[in-house]
């Protein structure tokens, strides 16, 4: 009896040992981020979404830059236990409430040639140009004008239509 009362573990906060953890890269967007955790673990956006007890629309919601739901506090706590990222370096990776944000989403070249991934400051509307490079925020793909896709779907770094890799879109 006392052994079994000793094993039961219930009470203390669980760490998901068998999901697959992923590290936030610096000024990273939400949606990418949820891109790379789901993919990582396999996760479609409605099943990660069943998980963090939501409805299944929540997370895809979450993974679009101009939409105005924001996750509750605690689905951020739960996503923190989910995924090993602190719930406070969740709000880095999401646009501060008044700023507004572009669609569709933007892109600088020259930053993803540096380092691949889709930056939250990107998408802040009244900047149109990228702070580092001074250059034009591409909205599409310069070859072929074909729009992004939502970087929570950015696996291959690529236009969808033409592949033309993302880092070569700067020479265009
Ligand atoms: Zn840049
Ligand atoms: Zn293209």
């Amino acid at each position: 009896m006392f052994s079994r009362h000793q094993v039961d573990s219930s009470a203390e906060p669980s760490l998901q040992p068998w999901l697959f953890q992923v590290e936030p890269y610096p000024d990273e967007s939400f949606g990418h981020f949820l891109g790379r955790f789901r993919r990582a673990n396999h996760l479609s956006s409605a099943h990660l979404s069943a998980m963090l007890k939501q409805r299944p629309y929540a997370v895809s919601y979450w993974e679009s830059p101009s939409r105005r739901r924001q996750p509750e506090p605690s689905a951020l706590q739960h996503l923190s236990q989910l995924s090993g990222v602190e719930a406070a370096r969740f709000s880095l990776m999401r646009s501060p409430p008044g700023i507004t944000l572009h669609w569709p989403t933007r892109l600088c070249a020259c930053c993803y040639a540096e380092a691949p991934y889709h930056r939250l400051v990107w998408q802040v509307a009244a900047q149109s140009r990228c702070e580092v490079h001074h250059q034009r925020l591409l909205e599409a793909c310069p070859r072929c004008k074909s729009v992004f896709r939502l970087p929570s779907h950015w696996q291959r770094g690529a236009c969808d239509r033409c592949h033309l890799p993302f880092q070569e879109m700067g020479a265009y």
